[in-house]
């Protein structure tokens, strides 16, 4: 039984709700800039999760200024260079390529999504004390000030004792239900629903080529079916189509039964015969966009703000740029009150815009199903020999197009306000 008044009280520059990529991206983000953090995470050790494996050029650069980029190398994060396309009867279609971009890291990371995590929080060292994590704090509800206007924190459970966590900014990074977004009444608008979700089975990597340093995608009749090396390439992660309507068919198949059902979608998996890992849940796959980004002192970050498909793989790269733009408005509303966080908003929205919307035309193209998608396959992807088009996607994945916190000319070159 808990008493009104709570046992445990925290307070920081800002309190951070969720702890996985956008609460943690968030996190490393404001401590670069001196600012400190509380991070409220409800669950206490890091959990399997089959999603988010790869990191985007641009998202390398900024794990590299938070200090994640080493540990991410040191846990094994493997390269790739490159896309390619490929038809089950057809063979090679092409590939778009990230070699030669004008960025620092002309290439993606991959590396399991719980190691992910594992890397932002062991690079949580290197801030001294300007980030304060709390695994296990389930938060129930937002603190209002006396007025009822502003979020002044938030309150909750840690081990049966209730704790309150107050501060001047309130970052919602708690997914894409968001109790934060659902608590300041922000509207989350479902752009689009797809008949379809994805099982991300692993299995031994097969021996080919095609997979040294890059992703293939098999498309084709029976929609989209991605092999991802792992674990410095020795597994394959292979996020695979499925029609919402035969979820529990593909749920209830035995291994060696699901191997069969891979190889006739991907034929290069016929070398690995029936060695596929457990943990064959299922994702939905959703288009939303939550109305505004900021409302009073709360602000959303990561799928509590913008869910995309990960066809692109857009998910923590928009996770982490909303992270280093959002600091640096913080940071400077903290050196000039006259700032206002809203800026956040005017300035990541429309980029994500984008972003969402190009996701959303990819993955109609790369999961369309039927016998035409079959038969038209070579056409239908021969922009793949066209190296102004090719370059074009390469750089939107690779988030080219998206302006950091330093492009936007949020902070003066010294760190300072930018006046
Ligand atoms: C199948 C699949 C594949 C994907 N592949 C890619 C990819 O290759 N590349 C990519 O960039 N993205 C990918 N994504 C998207 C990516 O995984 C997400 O966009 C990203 O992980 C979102 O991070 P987040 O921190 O915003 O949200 P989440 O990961 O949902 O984290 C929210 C956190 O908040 C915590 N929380 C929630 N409520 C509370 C509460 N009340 N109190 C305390 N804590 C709370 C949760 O425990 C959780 O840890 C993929 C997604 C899926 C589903």
């Amino acid at each position: 039984m808990h008493s009104s008044t709570p046992q445990l009280r925290w307070e920081a520059d800002v309190v951070i709700v969720g702890g996985a990529v956008g609460g943690a991206s968030t996190a490393h983000a404001l401590a670069t800039l001196g600012v400190s953090s509380i991070v409220l995470e409800r669950t206490a050790d890091f959990p399997e999760l089959n999603r988010g494996d790869i990191l985007q050029p641009l998202s390398l650069s900024l794990l590299e200024r938070w200090g994640v980029l080493r540990h991410i190398t040191a846990m094994g994060g493997y390269d790739l260079v490159a896309s390619g396309f490929h038809h089950r009867v057809r063979g090679f279609l092409g590939e778009w390529g990230f070699e030669g971009l004008a960025m620092a890291h002309p290439h993606q990371t991959v590396l399991r999504h719980t190691n992910l995590h594992r890397a932002l929080y062991a690079a949580f060292a290197g801030h001294g004390d300007l980030v304060t994590v709390h695994r296990g704090a389930q938060v129930s509800s937002p603190l209002f000030d006396d007025s009822g206007e502003v979020m002044r924190g938030v309150t909750g459970t840690i081990g049966g004792e209730l704790f309150q966590a107050v501060g001047k900014v309130v970052v919602a990074a708690d997914g894409p239900s968001s109790r934060m977004r659902r608590a300041a009444g922000i509207e989350f608008e479902q752009l689009h629903t797809y008949d379809f979700e994805y099982m991300m089975p692993t299995c031994p990597r097969p021996d080919a080529p095609e997979l040294e340093h890059r992703t293939m995608r098999y498309v084709g009749g029976d929609g989209l079916t991605m092999l991802i090396p792992l674990d410095g390439g020795t597994e394959v992660r292979v996020p695979l189509q499925i029609p919402i309507a035969e979820e529990s068919y593909w749920r209830s198949l035995a291994p060696y039964d699901l191997w069969q059902r891979m190889v006739e979608r991907a034929p290069v998996l016929e070398s690995v015969p029936g060695e596929i890992e457990g943990g064959l849940h299922t994702y939905r796959v959703h288009l939303s966009h939550a109305e505004r980004y900021v409302k009073g002192n709360l602000c959303l970050v990561g799928d509590a703000a913008h869910v995309v498909p990960p066809t692109l793989g857009q998910g923590m790269n928009m996770a982490m740029l909303d992270a280093d733009v959002l600091a640096a408005v913080i940071r400077r509303g903290l050196d000039d009150p006259g700032t206002s966080l809203d800026l956040y908003n005017q300035l990541r929205r429309p980029t994500n815009e984008v972003v969402l919307a190009t996701s959303h035309e990819q993955t109609l193209a790369q999961s369309a199903t039927g016998p035409t998608v079959d038969e038209n396959v070579l056409r239908d992807y021969a922009w793949l020999a066209d190296p102004v088009r090719r370059r074009e996607v390469a750089e939107r994945v690779a988030g080219l197009y998206n302006k950091t916190a330093e492009q936007f000319g949020i902070l003066g070159a010294s760190g300072g306000v930018h006046q």
